[in-house]
């Protein structure tokens, strides 16, 4: 037996489900799963994607991040869906909360996906980690009215890999020598962190699988291509012991990131996810009881390149508002306009003691004393009933911002 048991859980067709399961919570006699449907942006915009699509789309060759335009060629009849990041928000958040009360050994990886470390369970389990697996989705299938792909193994990366094979609502496991029978023979497209362009010089050194990948050269691989060669050697081989970061290892830096489950290419949804990560990132350091010197954001796009830009403030800060502020400045200036697969926003160089107020207007320090009051108080309701029952009033309009 491995040291460690590693599940990845990945919900199926998250958007469109759980716009199926709203719909059906709300009397709808539909359920959009069950016909050909995809959620999208509005479709007379040229920059209408597809999101997400229902199996029976998919049947009409409907792919996530087409045209819609595209789509409706392909199917006439397709039932479009508007994008509600509301409802995924407390869908995630619901599945978070129930796996927690299995275990709270849980990272949640981006809005659909979380890893989970069983090992821990063992005294109680045994090393029945099947029989975990099977409780878990069959409860969130139950109790949430969704289904999900879980994927088993020792580490994250094959966990990941596992939990992609045959959708949906399946269990797969993927243990390094179950590696070479199951992984190695997928095109290496299909491997994690595997993007476009690097797709392409691959496929021109003639390395066409995972497998081909698994055994070339990997100082030769490290030579053309940097870190990032050595890393994905490493995956094609199933070698990964990076931790499952739960909320409390997290604390210590006190980062939030978040993986986005489809492209980002404007620029009033990212300020949303910022948002929402600065919202995070505040709560801790008010919990903490610290304040940020220097306030960063992290973007990693499609291709998988990552940029940063980092800025140190005048007074140190546990507001949101305040980070939200200089976290938004720093994207404006820092984001090249790709399409963005991942955001994080960071704050160091903390401190404990308070900054010394220098605001010289009562009505200043006032105000400053008010946003701070307000702060707390949604930290305590959030603490108290947990994160879905309080989104800030922009998070809630994301759909009518994204297309506006
Ligand atoms: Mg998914």
């Amino acid at each position: 037996m491995p040291k460690r048991i590693i599940f990845h859980i990945d919900v199926n067709s998250a958007f469109l489900s759980w716009e199926a399961v709203n719909q059906l919570k709300k009397g709808s006699n539909i359920d959009l799963r069950t016909i050909p449907s995809i959620v999208a942006g509005d479709q007379s915009r040229r920059h209408g994607v597809v999101l997400a699509r229902s199996i029976p789309a998919k049947k009409f060759g409907i792919i996530t991040g087409e045209p819609v335009i595209k789509a409706v060629r392909k199917c006439p009849n397709v039932t479009i869906v508007p994008p509600s990041h509301g409802i995924y928000t407390q869908c995630s958040n619901a599945m978070t909360e129930l796996i927690m009360t299995i275990t709270p050994d849980i990272e949640k990886y981006s809005i659909d996906e979380c890893f989970v470390d069983v090992s821990g369970l063992r005294l109680k389990y045994g090393n029945d980690f099947l029989s975990i697996a099977r409780t878990i989705k069959s409860r969130i299938k139950k109790e949430l009215g969704f289904t999900v792909n879980i994927g088993i193994s020792e580490n994250k990366i094959l966990a990941k890999m596992a939990s992609d094979f045959k959708k949906p609502d399946r269990i797969h496991t993927l243990f390094r020598d179950e590696m070479k029978e199951k992984m190695w023979p997928l095109p290496v497209s299909e491997l994690f962190m595997v993007g476009k362009a690097s797709y392409k010089k691959f496929k021109l050194m003639g390395i066409e699988t995972i497998g081909d990948l698994a055994l070339s050269d990997a100082s030769l691989l490290e030579e053309r291509f940097g870190k990032y060669g050595r890393m994905i050697w490493e995956y094609a081989n199933g070698i990964d012991d990076s931790p499952v970061q739960t909320e409390e290892s997290e604390a210590k830096d006190l980062s939030n990131e978040i993986t986005i489950g489809f492209d980002i290419t404007d620029k009033e949804t990212a300020r949303l996810y910022i948002l929402s990560l600065c919202e995070t990132v505040g709560m801790r350091l008010r919990k903490s009881g610290l304040y940020a010197n220097v306030i960063g954001i992290n973007i990693k796009n499609s291709e998988f390149e990552s940029y940063s830009k980092r800025k140190k403030i005048q007074t140190p800060t546990q507001n949101t508002n305040e980070i939200f502020a200089v976290a938004t400045e720093l994207f404006e200036q820092v984001w090249k306009r790709d399409p963005i697969r991942l955001i994080g926003v960071a704050t160091t160089q903390l401190q404990s003691e308070p900054p010394i107020q220098l605001n010289m207007f009562d009505s200043l320090s006032k105000q400053s004393s008010n946003v701070k009051k307000l702060d707390e108080s949604i930290d305590k309701i959030r603490e108290k009933y947990g994160n879905k029952y309080l989104v800030r009033g922009s998070l809630l309009n994301l759909n009518k911002d994204c297309n506006s």
